[in-house]
């Protein structure tokens, strides 16, 4: 037998175990709930949760958490035993339905931005059971949501769940008027491309930075980049082959379906993919994924570093979230099909989602902005800043010709018409080139490819489902109504197409001229994360979401105030990084090198010999010395002031203008200084050193 069958799914708790381990009627009650989102009852529960403990003890699991996903991006969990001790003395292993389905953790030190007060410092967790629970170092970990007491989301999977449904709710009304009286609900799906980097672990060490910030603050270019462009689907190194293969065991193990391996553009980077699954449950996974590549990187004596910019010069990493709509019919809605009534209903499906992203690009730049981003996005290797949409040349034609009337390819003389045309079959291969969109249809899905590698996807998800769920309830408010289905909504299609084709563009993102012409078109270009984040609060963008019941208007605000706080919070460690860097090491180094050089300057005076080396490279690095005492004065001032800015808005606004700018002084004179003292001189690993350290 193969070696991927057996491990497969190992530690979860999912429906071949549900199955064989509950009663009947409990697993039936339970599937209801999984599939049909109907509520569980008490007793259920309580049934659930001794099975899960049993399964879980006999794999040698001695507690349990509730695994959630607070704003900080990251999971977090409180380990409980399961140990109830008994009157003899002794203990039993307990795990009620209670403590299955809602637990109480010390809520007080998890971001909230203001909703719950410190005092109150109760939140509770509530099992999501559209989530298999699993094991994890010997712990049962039941993937839950995390609320405040009074209810609201503090944490990334409520809204997730709550956007899901909204998006479902609006499709199911749009299918039912094309007849698809079956569908009872619909899915997003996703499949998260990660990106990360290798590094060794006893070069990683001596990087304050890497270990402080995730990424270099320092470091001149190294001779060998990635111009060759010799890395990109590579052969790939033994030793990283080792931490793959070791990888995919522990992803699958936990059911993580990992497909695709490869090195991506730059040297030390890499990629995994895994295969589609639901939106929540590739959520959850891509959270286990970072987690376990960490781990097991580690295990290996290496590091994953899977900040978005971890070496300047080189491509950052990001993560590609190709996302798509199915039917509990299991049909891919953003599939063509292949009669004109199947051809009609995607147009539609399409047509909202160039709506949504035309309508709400603000939120889908907002929900991928971090510190870490903004070194991407916009600079000559992810997509830009600017939301567009690649539609390929197929499709762009087809809503060209319907627009204007015209036939298009095949069907000669026939005008393009709605319900009647059939679409041909789109190519992936001419769909999936262009690297350089934000936003791209790829065939029966669409890549969205500004996210950040070290990012959570549920913001993503959540903005988008939600601003798709928006355009479906406009379409389905119209045409529920309509006297002459057909004709309005051929004439709904055209509407769109004309509306919102200005967030089309087919041609290269990298490109200058794309700036000038997407001002022109009226397009936001939001280039860092505190001005993304001006917008959140946008009138139509809280009346989004509270239309929908994703966010009320209090946790969008609050939100926004964690991000921006979380923003300026990152400049700043990076400052302070910096400075205590510039100061300890490499300004001694100078000092050090240019006693060497004055030494010998004077040495050789004294000889009468020549000294133009000597005292020409004196002048270079007491140059640069005194540039970098400079920089440092000026970005200890700089840090200074924003301590004086308390609104988190300005602090943001702050940071990005001054502090983050007084950093890229600093760093061009210390890189300029690295470039002209001996390699034993310079007090870390160069870049060289850190993207050839894993051979
Ligand atoms: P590539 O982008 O390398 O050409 P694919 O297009 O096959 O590869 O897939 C990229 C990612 O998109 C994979 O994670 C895949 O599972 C995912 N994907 C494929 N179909 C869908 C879908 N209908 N919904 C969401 N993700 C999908
Ligand atoms: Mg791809």
């Amino acid at each position: 037998m193969d070696e991927v069958t057996p491990i497969f799914g190992e530690n979860v708790f999912n429906e071949t175990v549900m199955k064989a381990r509950l009663p009947k009627e409990t697993y039936k009650q339970l599937m209801k709930t999984i599939e049909g989102g109907e509520k569980l009852d008490a007793s259920v529960a309580t049934v659930v949760a001794n099975a899960m403990k049993d399964w879980a003890i006999e794999k040698g699991a001695t507690h349990f958490t509730h695994w959630f996903q607070p704003l900080t991006g990251i999971t977090a969990e409180k380990h409980d035993s399961f140990i109830t001790p008994t009157s003899d003395g002794k203990v039993i292993m307990e795990f009620s339905g209670k403590e299955l389905v809602q637990g109480e953790p010390d809520a007080s030190s998890f971001p909230s931005g203001g909703i719950r007060a410190t005092f109150e410092a109760r939140g509770y967790t509530a099992w999501d059971p559209t989530s298999y629970a699993f094991i994890k170092d010997g712990t049962l970990c039941v993937p839950t949501a995390f609320c405040s007491y009074t209810g609201e989301a503090l944490d990334k999977k409520t809204p997730l769940l709550r956007s899901m449904q909204a998006i479902s709710k609006q499709a199911v009304r749009v299918l039912k008027l094309f007849g698809n009286e079956d569908v009872t609900s619909v899915k997003t799906t996703v499949g998260p491309e990660q990106e990360y980097f290798l590094v060794d672990k006893k070069v990683w060490e001596k990087r304050e930075d890497l270990i402080f910030c995730g990424r270099t603050l320092f470091g001149a270019k190294a001779p060998k980049g990635q111009e060759l462009e010799d890395h990109y689907f590579g052969m790939i190194k033994p030793r990283v082959q080792e931490f793959m293969k070791d990888l995919n065991k522990e992803l699958w193990k936990l059911g993580i379906l990992a497909k695709t391996e490869h090195n991506e553009v730059a040297p030390a980077q890499h990629e995994l993919a895994p295969i589609f699954t639901t939106t929540n449950i590739a959520c959850d996974h891509n959270q286990l994924t970072m987690e376990v590549m960490k781990k097991v990187a580690a295990k290996h004596d290496m590091v994953c570093l899977l900040h978005e910019k971890p070496f300047a010069g080189v491509n950052g990493s990001g993560k590609h979230n190709n996302w798509s709509i199915s039917t509990n019919t299991g049909k891919n809605l953003l599939d063509p099909g292949a009669t004109p009534q199947s051809n009609a209903q995607f147009l539609l499906f399409l047509c909202a989602v160039i709506k949504a992203v035309d309508e709400y690009q603000d939120l889908l730049r907002i929900s991928v902005a971090s510190a870490g981003n903004d070194h991407r996005l916009g600079a000559n290797e992810a997509p830009p800043a600017i939301v567009s949409m690649f539609l390929g040349d197929e499709l762009s034609e087809i809503l060209d010709c319907l627009e204007a009337g015209k036939p298009y390819g095949s069907h000669e003389k026939e005008k393009m018409q709605i319900g009647v045309t059939v679409l041909p079959e789109f190519s992936k291969d001419t769909t999936d080139r262009n690297r350089t969109s934000p936003f791209a249809f790829t065939g029966n899905k669409f890549e969205f490819r500004m996210l950040g590698s070290s990012e959570s996807i549920s913001c993503a998800n959540v903005f988008l489902n939600t601003a798709v769920a928006e355009e479906l309830s406009q379409f389905a408010d119209l045409l529920e109504h309509s006297a002459n289905f057909k004709s309005d909504l051929h004439d709904l299609i055209l509407k769109t197409i004309k509306e919102h084709k200005r967030i089309i563009f087919n041609g290269n993102g990298y490109d200058d001229s794309w700036v000038a012409e997407a001002e022109k078109r009226g397009l936001l270009n939001l280039k860092s994360t505190p001005e993304a984040l001006q917008h959140t609060l946008d009138e139509k963008n809280i009346a989004l979401f509270e239309k929908h019941g994703v966010y009320s208007k209090v946790e969008l605000t609050s939100r926004n105030e964690i991000h921006y706080d979380n923003y300026s919070k990152i400049i700043n460690i990076e400052a302070l990084t910096m400075l205590d860097m510039a100061k300890k090491l490499y300004l001694p180094a100078g000092a050090k090198y240019a006693k060497f050089l004055a030494d010998s300057v004077t040495v050789k005076k004294t000889l009468g010999a020549d000294d133009t080396y000597e005292s020409e490279t004196l002048k270079k690095v007491s140059g640069l010395t005194a540039k970098i005492f400079k920089g440092v004065q000026s970005l200890e001032s700089a840090v200074e002031g924003g301590a004086k800015v308390s609104d988190a808005e300005e602090n943001a606004l702050y940071y990005r203008k001054e502090v983050f700018s007084a950093m890229g002084t600093l760093r061009e004179a210390v890189d300029e200084l690295e470039g002209c003292l001996p390699s034993e001189e310079w007090p870390v690993p160069s870049y060289g050193e850190l993207l050839y350290s894993v051979k």
